[in-house]
Formats: structure tokens, C-alpha cells, sequence
């Protein structure tokens, strides 16, 4: 696919690393994914802003500071296993493939046509071997368990059980965790099963169905 907005990206994630230290890794990600091939046609001039946009089914596509600060806490590296809990329009489990490697990735969607459509972009760009199941990410995806890494993209009362069963000892799981008020929650696997948490802010996700 022409990446004819490859000017208008870089700028975005020039803005994104003013403000912020990110990993080296991240910021590579975040340069070599083209978000407007997932943004839908109607949104396409506003794909790099750095902001939430609608994609369909109530649901919307985290604002790209979001997808980078996520990615730098996941701490993931080449070839780790990766659960993702709302694939939306694929754009972040795209980014996700750019540090582990698009086979290890495995997401769930919980919208039968967000997953379609979903699979249909990250074909178009290359991320084929990115695996989507629709379905409820309550529960998980437990044929490829265990996962390295976890990570929810929409907002859950507490990190589902399952979820963290499927993840290795030692691994971990990031999610924003609340109802009306939510906070970005990491959570390392302790050997014995138990998790230990640590708060990273007040996010705004949609909320888990
Ligand atoms: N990572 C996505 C963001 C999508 S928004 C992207 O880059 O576009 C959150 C997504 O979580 C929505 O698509 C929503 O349908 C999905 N979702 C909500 N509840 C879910 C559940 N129980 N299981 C799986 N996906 C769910």
C-alpha cells in the first residue's frame, strides 16, 4: 500500500516524543504503523490527530499518546506471546506487532463485524499474521495460553479472572480498571498466582461489554 502520509505521521510522533520519554521500541512502532489505513473513510482527516475517533459499533480508537504509553508499559520483546482484549479496528494490536511480531499476537473483539473488519485492514498492511477471534475477551483467548503479555482497550470493573489465569507467571497484565472513573493498571504475576498492581493515572476507555 502507498504510505503517502508518512509526512503527517512522522510529525504526529514527533509531537507524541516531545511530551513524553518513550522506549525506542515504541516510538518505532508508533513511526512505522499507517493509523489512517485503520480509521474509517469518513474520519480520514483527522487520522493523525492525537485523538479518540469513532469506528463503528459505539466503540473508538484510542488517541495515539494513549496506544504509545500502553505500549511502553506492556514492556514486551520480540517473539512474546500477547493477548489482546478489543481489537476495535486492529490499529493497536498493529502496534503491538511491531515489537513482538505479528504471530504472537492474538486479540479478541467482542463486535462480530469491528473483527472483520478488523482482519481485512491488518491484511491490507501486513500484519496478517496478527490472530482475531470475536467473541467475549472476558474470557480470554485460552488455546494460546500462556501469554507473556496482556492487555485490555476497554475499561473493566476489575481485570478479568481468566485473563490473568492465562498469563505466565511473572508476566504482565495492563488495563484501565473502574467505571466512571478509571485508572491504568499494571499487574506483574507473582509466582503463587497473585498479582502485585501499580497505578499509572486516570485514563478514559470504553467500557468493556
Ligand atoms: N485497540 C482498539 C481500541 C478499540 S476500543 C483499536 O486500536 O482500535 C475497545 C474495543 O473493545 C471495542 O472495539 C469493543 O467492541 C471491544 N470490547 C468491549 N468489550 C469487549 C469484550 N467483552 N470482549 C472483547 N472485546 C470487547
Amino acid at each position: 500500500m502507498a504510505d503517502d502520509r508518512r509526512a503527517e505521521r512522522e510529525a504526529l510522533v514527533d509531537r507524541l516524543t516531545d511530551r513524553r520519554d518513550l522506549s525506542p521500541a515504541t516510538e518505532q512502532a508508533m513511526r512505522a504503523v499507517p493509523r489512517h489505513a485503520f480509521v474509517p473513510s469518513d474520519r480520514q482527516a483527522a487520522a493523525y490527530d492525537d485523538s479518540p475517533l469513532p469506528i463503528g459499533e459505539g466503540q473508538t480508537i484510542s488517541a495515539p499518546h494513549m496506544v504509545a504509553v500502553m505500549t511502553d508499559l506492556l514492556d514486551a520483546d520480540e517473539g512474546d506471546r500477547v493477548l489482546e482484549v478489543g481489537t476495535g479496528c486492529g490499529y493497536h494490536a498493529a502496534v503491538t506487532a511491531e515489537l513482538v511480531g505479528a504471530d504472537p499476537v492474538y486479540s479478541v473483539e467482542y463486535h462480530d463485524s469491528l473483527a472483520r473488519e478488523a482482519r481485512k485492514t491488518l491484511r491490507k498492511t501486513g500484519y496478517e499474521a496478527v490472530s482475531v477471534r470475536a467473541g467475549d475477551g472476558r474470557e480470554g483467548w485460552p488455546a494460546h495460553a500462556p501469554y507473556d503479555r496482556a492487555y485490555l482497550t476497554c475499561a473493566a470493573p476489575t481485570v478479568p479472572a481468566a485473563v490473568v489465569e492465562q498469563v505466565r507467571p511473572g508476566g504482565l497484565v495492563l488495563a484501565p480498571v473502574g467505571e466512571q472513573t478509571q485508572t491504568l493498571v499494571r499487574a506483574r504475576k507473582r509466582a503463587d498466582g497473585t498479582v502485585d498492581r501499580e497505578r499509572h493515572g486516570g485514563v478514559r476507555f470504553v467500557p468493556l461489554q
